[in-house]
């Protein structure tokens, strides 16, 4: 079994469940009582969360590549960025080490195009429902038509995240602002839900939802199970 190096800790909230649902799938497919073979780097969200809000991007992928360049020496096959955010810095990452970085857009784009979807509605921080690191990778590389929230919704979405889901609140009423917006998203065509932050697969579920969702922390940890168990 090989060994899967994490970057968490953006939040502990979601990293945990990357560590449950690996090593669940791992003593699922192997039997007795394996478990995953795992490093974690978990990070102070605090110091995360400053770099971002004052826009020092260059200051985070140093401090990842850093962390991702340690995971390598100790013995990692592969780096998992246990959030969709910073992915922003996948490429400063993956340059800094030789063994694969697994893509979170990837895996996600790869399980929505299976269910044979190509219209998808994207939720996620700020950053990721904006900028070109995630719609822009999931519409070149992977031809997908990505439908992101309108400004406001984009705010609430933002908000929710970072005042409650990664301090560990699950309110309801966060909740039903959730799928109010997830319900224009599909009368605009969308024809699934990605949650593009490890965090809002805590809040909504696909039970809530009338069409496919796509949880990428779920299929990101799906994913490295897949990686670390491959002959
Ligand atoms: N975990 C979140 C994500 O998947 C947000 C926290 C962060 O900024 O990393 O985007």
């Amino acid at each position: 079994m090989k060994r899967l190096g994490l970057l968490g800790g953006m939040s502990w909230e979601s990293s945990i469940e990357y560590e449950r649902t690996i090593n669940e799938l791992v003593r699922e497919r192997v039997g007795g009582i394996a478990s995953a073979d795992l490093i974690i780097r978990s990070f102070n969200f605090a110091d995360i969360e400053a770099l971002q809000v004052d826009g020092k991007w260059d200051e985070a992928g140093q401090v990842l590549a850093d962390a991702a360049i340690c995971l390598a020496h100790s013995g990692a096959d592969a780096i998992i960025v246990c959030t969709n955010t910073m992915h922003r810095l996948a490429d400063v990452i993956q340059s800094a080490v030789s063994i694969p970085l697994l893509h979170i857009a990837d895996t996600t784009a790869a399980a929505v195009k299976a269910a044979g979807i190509d219209v998808i509605a994207l939720l996620g921080t700020r950053y990721t429902m904006e900028l070109d690191y995630y719609v822009g990778r999931l519409r070149t590389m992977h031809g997908l038509t990505v439908i992101v929230p309108d400004e406001p919704d984009r705010m609430t979405i933002h908000r929710v995240i970072y005042e409650e889901l990664v301090r560990g609140i699950i309110n309801p009423q966060s909740k039903s602002e959730y799928l109010a917006i997830i319900d224009r998203l599909l009368a605009k065509g969308a024809l699934g839900i990605i949650s593009g932050c490890t965090e809002i697969e805590l809040l909504i579920h696909p039970e809530d939802l009338r069409v496919p969702m796509f949880p990428t922390a779920h299929l990101h940890a799906v994913a490295a199970v897949d990686f670390a168990l491959a002959e």
